[in-house]
């Protein structure tokens, strides 16, 4: 029997300090908090576990927060039966990890690490307000080789306040002389609510943005790494399988405060909040306090513009798009923003540049 692939993904909130640019659900990282959130996932599990029958489970996420802090991971991953190659990825930042927490993640079984890098340079860390600097980053993707990781993504990030070109090249010519297999690169963007967004920083202006992301992906291209999508690029068989279900559609449970979900054309979102999550589940009653199901026309629209991040594209035969989106495409292929080839559309190297007008286009 031919079992469906599925995605776990896994929302730890705990973090050492509120990065001033951050807006995911984050806590203050407190004992008394590890006991609760591993208690309420054990509950959710229960609660979820008949939804994974007769499913195969591909990749499990771990993210947050900083899921390398919360002591439970093992008491999770104990309860997941899954095949020798599901990919298993823990989120991590330089300053949490030791050699000897990286060997005991891979001896419970994580088989990749997704470091919040951003920088190799410790002036750019310092704006960003990171406690970590380069070189404890360095450190890090060492130890991690070190412990028998095989599988090391970075995270990188562009477009701070102050940064020069200079700088970042700076950061994108130390690259060379680290284990790393992946790279996502993410511009920073000023989000409501953060800090950053109380202090009115600006970050560079368009000219300047578009030189730093065309700095980095010819590097990364010299280096070997494949822009499988728009801000994520692998060194050959280095892919990741779990992002790459978020841009496919594979169905993914989430646990945790603040965790999504998407399952059966549903997309879900338990409460952002512990003592909330933890008490919904204590009364056996469901996590969730946001559920929407996109119907069609829009449901395809969307899964259509996700799809084309990634390098390959659509294929036009595997979505019914309204006309109104055919048209959409045709004015992008015109503006060079799309490409065709067999029914196939994929993003030109000026669409990778311009995605948020392609898919404010089609959706
Ligand atoms: S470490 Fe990551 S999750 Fe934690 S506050 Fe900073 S950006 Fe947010």
């Amino acid at each position: 029997m031919v079992k469906n692939k599925v995605s776990l993904y896994f929302h730890i909130p705990f973090c050492t300090k509120k990065c001033p640019y951050c807006h995911f659900y984050v806590i203050p990282n407190r004992l008394s908090h590890h006991k609760l959130l591993s208690e309420s996932i054990a509950l959710e599990w229960q609660k979820q576990l008949p939804l994974l029958k007769n499913k195969e489970i591909v990749s499990i996420y771990f993210g947050g927060g900083t899921p390398a802090l919360f002591g439970g991971i093992e008491e999770i991953l104990k309860n997941i039966s899954r095949g020798p190659d599901c990919e298993i990825t823990i989120e991590a930042n330089p300053e949490e990890i030791t050699l000897d927490l990286l060997t005991h993640f891979r001896a419970i079984g994580i088989n990749r690490l997704s470091l919040g890098v951003q920088s190799l340079d410790d002036r750019s860390l310092q704006t960003l307000e990171r406690v970590h600097s380069a070189d404890k980053a360095k450190e890090a993707i060492h130890n991690a080789k070190k412990a028998g990781f095989e599988n090391v993504s970075i995270d990188l990030m562009y477009d701070l306040p102050g940064q020069t070109e200079e700088s970042f090249r700076y950061t994108l010519n130390q690259l060379s002389a680290l284990p790393i297999h992946h790279i996502s690169l993410y511009n920073l963007t000023i989000e409501p609510h953060t800090s950053f967004y109380k202090r009115q920083v600006q970050t560079p202006a368009p000219e300047l943005s578009l030189r730093l992301l065309t700095a980095a992906v010819e590097k990364f291209k010299e280096l070997g790494f494949e822009r499988y999508e728009i801000s994520a690029f692998a060194l050959p068989n280095h892919k990741s399988l779990h992002n790459l279900g978020y841009w496919t559609a594979r169905p993914f449970l989430g646990f945790g405060p603040s965790a999504f979900s998407y399952w059966s054309n549903k997309r879900f979102r338990n409460v952002a909040n512990i003592n909330r999550y933890a008490k919904q589940l204590k009364e056996n009653l469901s996590a969730v306090d946001f559920e929407e199901e996109l119907t069609y026309p829009a449901n395809v629209k969307e899964l259509f513009a996700v799809k084309i991040r990634l390098k390959e594209g659509a294929n036009l035969h595997e979505f019914e798009l309204p006309d109104e989106t055919l048209t959409a495409i045709e004015k992008l292929k015109y503006l060079e923003l799309l490409k065709e080839e067999n029914f196939q559309i994929q993003l030109t190297e000026r669409g990778m540049l311009f995605y948020d007008t392609v898919a404010a286009e089609i959706i």
